[in-house]
């Protein structure tokens, strides 16, 4: 399949995606009669091979590159990239951590395919028409390595369907996991992604480490995982706000695990925008204030609306943020990037002239991401004091 001249340049850098407007058009009724999953070799005007990759046809994303010499997408190929994946996590569990995004698609160059690890369980999570239709394959090929790492259940989840146990048992309960020695539940069966946000593992433990003797506000707390971590490094109060009260269940399942009284703590089934304009008419602040909420932008175009809105909420999060207290702002959006979303933090935006940033995070080692790839790119993690 011909490519046009700008998107071999970014195949080159590395860029793991063709998207369909970069097919030359000489090839294009060809490409359009695959299958979802066909392997395409990518080549260059002058019939030189840049590429190989799987096809899919039906989405913007025509298709995702796997390597840079044109080879099929095999067992062996996919295994490999799979291997040096868990090769990458193997000291994550000296940090009394079991729960880790095991292979990180794009990131570990094994395009469309996620795999987080839960203890014993693994869920698989593909990305796309290309891996969907692969599934057989995939499940094939990475099995024996999971097994050997003692995973003994591997689940696939597709989006709203039931999950498909691959081999093992579908797991009963939520499953019992530690991040930094905190114990956590997960609902992998029913709870949203996988089970849980692993991608904030450090950014919760920061929050733990900053938490001894403050009362802690907990915005979009999904699971609660920033709420046991502030809990258990020593918080006075931690409130968490989330519109699902199902994710408030796990959280105090998990507060109980850790051996931590749910009660002494509160959790509130709201609008977090709602909660922020009532808590400061009754004038009530925070010495942490953590706002993580889902993705604003889920195109370029939902950019001005998703600045405004980040803007509108960090204005209202430092609006109940006592003085001297600490602001963590994140976000999820792939489209705004780091310098943009600190500006939806300056002073303007915040109605404040006391705040500094202090740190920007991004994901942890087990998200690893591509330089040439800025989709990948889509977490972060503000601190201000
Ligand atoms: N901080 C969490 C992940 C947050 S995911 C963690 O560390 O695991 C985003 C959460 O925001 C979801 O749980 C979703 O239910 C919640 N949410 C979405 N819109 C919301 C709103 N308007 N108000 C409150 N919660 C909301």
């Amino acid at each position: 399949m011909e490519l046009r001249a700008t998107a071999i340049t970014e195949v080159k850098r590395g860029h793991p995606w063709v998207w369909k407007s970069s097919i030359a058009s000489a090839s294009l009724a060809r490409f359009e009669a695959l299958a979802a999953g066909a392997d395409v070799e990518l080549v260059g005007p002058d019939g030189s091979v840049v590429g190989g990759a799987v096809a899919d046809p039906l989405s913007p994303i025509a298709a995702r590159v796997w390597s840079a010499d044109g080879s099929p997408v095999d067992d062996v190929l996919i295994r490999d990239r799979v291997a040096r994946a868990i090769a990458l996590r193997r000291d994550l569990t000296k940090t009394d951590t079991t729960a880790y995004r095991l292979v990180h698609g794009e990131g570990d160059r094994a395009p469309g395919i996620v795999v987080d690890r839960y203890g014993p369980v693994a869920v698989l999570r593909l990305d796309g028409d290309a891996a969907r239709a692969r599934r057989d394959q995939i499940a094939r090929a990475i099995s024996p390595l999971l097994r050997e790492i003692g995973v003994v259940t591997l689940l696939a989840r597709d989006r709203q369907e039931d999950p498909v146990v691959i081999f093992g048992e579908l797991p009963r309960e939520p499953v019992v996991v530690r991040e930094h020695g905190a114990p956590f539940v997960a609902d992998v069966v029913r709870g949203q992604k996988t089970g849980a946000f692993l991608d904030q593992r450090e950014n919760r433990r920061r929050v733990g480490a900053m938490a001894r003797d403050k009362t802690v506000l907990n915005l979009f707390s999904y699971a609660g995982g920033f709420s046991l971590h502030a809990a258990l490094g020593g918080a006075t109060r931690v409130t968490s706000v989330d519109s699902a009260s199902a994710a408030h269940a796990t959280a105090q399942s998990s507060f109980r695990a850790a051996g931590v009284d749910p009660k002494q703590h509160d959790f509130i089934t709201a609008d977090a925008f709602a909660f922020l304009v009532e808590a400061k008419k009754k004038n009530k602040t925070w010495d942490i204030v953590v706002s993580d909420p889902p993705s604003f932008a889920h195109n370029e175009k939902s950019m001005v609306r998703a600045l405004s809105g980040y803007r509108t909420l960090h204005r209202a999060c430092a609006a109940v943020l006592a003085p001297g207290g600490i602001f963590c702002a994140a976000s999820c959006s792939s489209h705004v990037d780091a310098k943009t979303f600190v500006s939806t933090l300056d002073d303007a935006a915040l109605d404040r002239h006391d705040l500094r940033l202090i740190a920007l995070h991004g994901p942890p080692e087990d998200h690893p991401t591509i330089a040439a790839f800025p989709e990948g790119h889509y977490l972060k993690f503000a601190v201000l004091t």
